[in-house]
């Protein structure tokens, strides 16, 4: 689905954020992202999502190499078949989990009633059906991670990035948010998924390990 060949990403001052990297992300597959902090894990992932371009070296996103796309086609690629979910969760505050998921939608222009249809169908899957008009405050941090994955697969993505997502929780709630990327990969979904946890990274089929922005 995705090839980087000899992806490098340098920033300003000499940093070498990812060196000469070349791997692919198959459709479907499960795969865990190693390495230790400052290994340039969120660099690529970033890379692999779009959201961000490398300073050398090309991606392709099935037969589309992403340097002849706009930000324009870009943005409409990553919102139709990408997914994201960060550590710190990113939900808007004082807005219900409903909106929240919801409003993940809004590029899609499909009229309110249905992306809050959808929004709850996504919420559900994730076994948050219980808690639609709770404001992540009033939510625990791994019902706030439920709601972040609700909302990044609410309009079924190809792909699920997903940068050290269990990182703020406790074990358990960690183990949850785990079982349900497990989950979306038996549906069909690819998972990218960063961690620090070695338990995690080898239950998981493939590990990507890195290192000084490089893959071992
Ligand atoms: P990881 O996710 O493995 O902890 P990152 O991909 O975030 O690592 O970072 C890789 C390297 O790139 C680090 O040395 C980091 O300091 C550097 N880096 C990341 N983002 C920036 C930036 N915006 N500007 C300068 N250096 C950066
Ligand atoms: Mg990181």
């Amino acid at each position: 689905m995705i090839t980087l060949t000899d992806v490098s990403r340098s920033y300003p001052g000499g940093v070498i954020a990812l060196d000469r990297v070349t791997t692919t992300i198959e459709r479907g597959e499960l795969t865990a992202v190693v390495g230790p902090s400052g290994s340039g894990k969120s660099t690529m992932l970033n890379i692999l999502g779009t959201l961000d371009r490398p300073t050398s070296g090309s991606v392709r996103f099935d037969i589309t190499d992403i340097s002849e796309m706009s930000d324009q086609e870009l943005s409409a690629l990553r919102a139709t078949r990408i997914g994201f979910v960060f550590q710190q969760f990113h939900l808007a505050a004082g807005t219900s989990a409903l909106d929240n998921v919801a409003d993940g939608l809004l590029y899609t222009g499909i009229h309110r009633a249905e992306r809050r249809r959808r929004a709850a169908e996504a919420l559900d899957r994730v076994g948050l059906g219980h808690r639609l008009r709770h404001a992540p405050h009033e939510l625990s941090g791994g019902e706030r991670q439920r709601v972040a994955i609700a909302r990044a697969v609410a309009g079924n993505p190809q792909l699920l990035l997903a940068d050290e997502p269990t990182g703020a929780l406790d074990s358990r709630s960690g183990e949850g948010v785990m079982q349900l990327l497990r989950e979306l990969h038996a549906g069909g979904t690819a998972v990218v998924v960063i961690t620090h946890d070695r338990e995690i990274a080898d239950s998981l089929p493939r590990q990507i390990r890195m290192h000084d922005g490089r893959i071992l």
